[in-house]
């Protein structure tokens, strides 16, 4: 369903200087300061205003359910949209789940999209996404007060705050900014949308789920608002059993698309986020439980999960209530605004790099055994104009060796024996903005 705008020319808005400036290099440090905590805050309030969230609670109202949030979501986008000269297409994506453990009859799962087309390469498309829908303990009741301020209400005021922010400027690639529903009820509406994006021929490089990123008290004893972890998969979920011989013998394990996106959010926050480091988990989600980047995943694309370090399990999927001295409920007491901001302009300025570089080098190949030489080659993609050539030990967990080549579609580097190290490309723009890195083969392609 396409309900939204379509991009109109104002020449209006091209006059006015600084609108919409092709994003460089140096406008990733403005981005990441432009993210606002009390805009955050606000919208956080909002959505945990709407009293239940829950993915069968009712449409009708205004003020209450789930479908008063994605009307909010959707009209919010809107509002962006308008302030950008139409920048953005906003529209909902659905279908009815029905004959499901967790939704008993059927239910119409809706997202909410909204796409800033990219002026190099429209259908490349890098995405960020949060949930819209909320539980509490019994995960049947859709009734009860369900703010889920921290779950997921903080994931998806950082998908609006960096609309807000990214629309004021322009890319190669398209962003997408988007909300789900039918997370809690089973990764309903990340299936319905990973469908979607395969229906419409999205050329989808990067999936940026955001699942709770306001908490900094664990329920570990720890506070620590200064590390984020990331979420991603060894190995594709879509790998054939031809590709798994495959990376038997070549590597590969630890070099999905997803875990160089992983690595790729690591070196922003090195960059250009003050005061955060990226926590790179090796496993696909938390221990046995989910989230909205894996149907992403199982439709073969890259997808990774940004949260908090320390989660706190007493404010999450529980009723609102007091407990041995214990406050329980997702309730906005206990969201930290600054963090969400931290971890959104992290999210913000990923997206910025994804959408202003180049496509990652397609079908990457290398060789080079029983040879003192190692000799990548790729095939060169549009708006790169040099590539970058990567190469660690086996067990280093993020890229330490680089070679910057010109615009050319195959380097040797001498006296690299391909044995000992795992290699990757990366292209990068005249900007010198740069995509991740591509590990060799099936295991590693975008
Ligand atoms: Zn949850």
């Amino acid at each position: 369903m396409h309900t939204g705008f379509k991009p109109v020319f104002l020449p209006l808005m091209a006059a006015i200087g600084s609108f919409s400036a092709v994003a460089q290099e140096q406008d990733f440090h403005d981005i990441a300061a432009a993210v606002s905590s009390t805009r955050i805050q606000q919208d956080i309030e909002t959505l945990a205003g709407f009293g239940t969230r829950h993915t069968l609670s009712e449409t009708q109202s205004e003020t209450r359910g789930i479908g008063a949030a994605r009307r909010w979501f959707k009209a919010e986008l809107d509002r962006i949209s308008a302030d950008c000269g139409r920048c953005l297409e906003v529209f909902y994506v659905s279908d009815i789940i029905s004959g499901v453990n967790r939704i008993p009859d059927p239910v119409e799962v809706v997202d909410v999209v909204a796409i800033q087309r990219g002026t190099l390469d429209p259908n490349r498309i890098v995405m960020m996404s949060g949930d819209i829908d909320s539980r509490i303990s019994n995960i049947m009741n859709f009734e009860s007060e369900s703010p889920g301020a921290n779950d997921n209400a903080s994931g998806l005021a950082g998908v609006l705050e960096s609309a807000r922010v990214l629309s004021k400027y322009k890319f190669d690639g398209s962003i997408a900014y988007v909300g789900l529903s039918g997370e809690e009820q089973g990764l309903h509406g990340g299936a319905i949308l990973a469908a979607y994006a395969i229906e419409n021929g999205w050329n989808l490089d990067a999936v940026i789920n955001n699942d709770m990123i306001g908490n900094i008290t664990g329920v570990n004893g720890v506070t620590n608002n200064t590390t984020a972890r990331v979420f991603s998969e060894g190995t594709r979920y879509v790998e054939t059993e031809e590709e798994a011989r495959q990376r038997r013998f070549e590597g590969g394990e630890v070099d999905s698309p997803s875990r160089n996106l992983a690595r790729y959010i690591d070196e922003v926050a090195d960059r250009y986020i003050p005061n955060l480091d990226v926590m790179m988990i090796y496993r696909l989600d938390r221990f046995g439980r989910g989230g909205h980047h894996r149907p992403f995943n199982e439709a073969g694309f890259p997808a990774v999960r940004i949260m908090e370090t320390n989660e706190n399990y007493t404010q999450q999927h529980q009723d609102i209530r007091e407990e041995n001295g214990i406050s329980y409920g997702d309730v906005i007491d206990h969201v930290d605004f600054e963090y969400a901001s931290k971890l959104t302009a992290l999210n913000a300025v990923t997206l910025a790099s994804l959408a202003g570089a180049p496509p990652p080098p397609a079908n990457v190949s290398i060789r080079g055994q029983v040879s003192p030489d190692t000799t990548l080659s790729w095939e060169k993609v549009t708006g790169a104009t040099s590539y970058r050539l990567h190469w660690r030990l086996t067990t280093s967990p993020v890229w330490t060796n680089h070679r910057k080549v010109g615009d050319v579609d195959e380097f040797t580097l001498e006296n690299v024996v391909i044995d000992n190290y795992y290699f990757g490309v990366s292209s990068v723009s005249a900007r010198g903005i740069e995509s991740p890195v591509v590990f060799p083969g099936p295991a590693g392609a975008f």
